[in-house]
Parts: structure tokens; sequence; C-alpha cells
């Protein structure tokens, strides 16, 4: 079962669940798809 979870904050791309496995990066109350994105957004929201 493939739920969506959100999208990434960065880029907006649309992020799953797939078997309890989310398919992006949650970080510090942030949905991200990548790494590197949560790496961007952290730089954005810190600004
Ligand atoms: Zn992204």
């Amino acid at each position: 079962m493939v739920e969506q979870v959100g999208e990434c904050e960065s880029c907006g791309k649309a992020i799953y669940c797939d078997h309890g496995f989310l398919d992006g990066v949650y970080e510090q109350g942030h949905l991200f798809c990548s790494e590197a994105c949560a790496d961007s957004g952290n730089n954005i929201s810190h600004v």
C-alpha cells in the first residue's frame, strides 16, 4: 500500500509512504523529497 503523505516543501514533489517506508526526508517538522532539498529548505527557512 502506497500513500501520499505530502509534498516536498522545497520543490513541491509529491512524497509517498510505501509499506511504512517514507520516500523522502522528514526533518525538524518539515517534509522534503531528498537530503538535498532538506538542505536547501533549511537554508531558506534560516534566512
Ligand atoms: Zn524536493
